[in-house]
């Protein structure tokens, strides 16, 4: 499978990117961290390579990960950790939508408000599953 090529920006426009996605496939967060970030879940794409431009805010949100944000309109745009294992761009930043295919999993699914729920039958996982998870990922990149 080719990868995606992929470009994005910010609300205000400030801070653009351009960047390069395996599958083209969503991960949504549902932890309260990402609830109070984004105001609701966080949906992200996972991206091998990205060149980011403009005034980008990052926050440290854990030992392990960060967020990014534009430092001009405040759009919640980038995660990823700090090691560089891993690194997702907001869904909704993606300037042409269409080429999304679907959600591959929604984590942290047990610190879902019941105000909402997804359609589809993406692999949920709870926190703690999601945690071994990223534990054996680790593990088997080690290795
Ligand atoms: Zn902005
Ligand atoms: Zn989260």
């Amino acid at each position: 499978m080719s990868d995606l090529e992929i470009t994005g920006r910010c609300l205000c426009g400030a801070v653009t990117y351009e960047a390069t996605s395996k599958n083209g496939r969503l991960g949504v967060c549902h932890c309260s961290d990402c609830q109070r970030w984004k105001g609701g879940p966080f949906i992200g794409l996972d991206v091998e390579t990205i060149s980011i431009e403009g005034p980008v805010r990052w926050y440290s949100s854990s030992e392990w990960a960060e967020r990014g944000s534009c430092s001009e309109c405040g759009s919640a745009l980038f995660w990823r950790m700090k090691d560089g294992r891993h690194q997702t761009v907001s869904a909704g930043s993606v300037d042409d939508p269409s080429a999304i295919k679907d959600i591959k999993s929604h984590i942290f699914i047990d610190s879902k408000p019941d105000y909402y729920d997804f359609t589809g039958d993406a692999p949920r996982l709870t926190g703690e599953e999601t945690l071994a998870m990223v534990m054996e990922q680790m593990k088997a990149e080690d290795a």
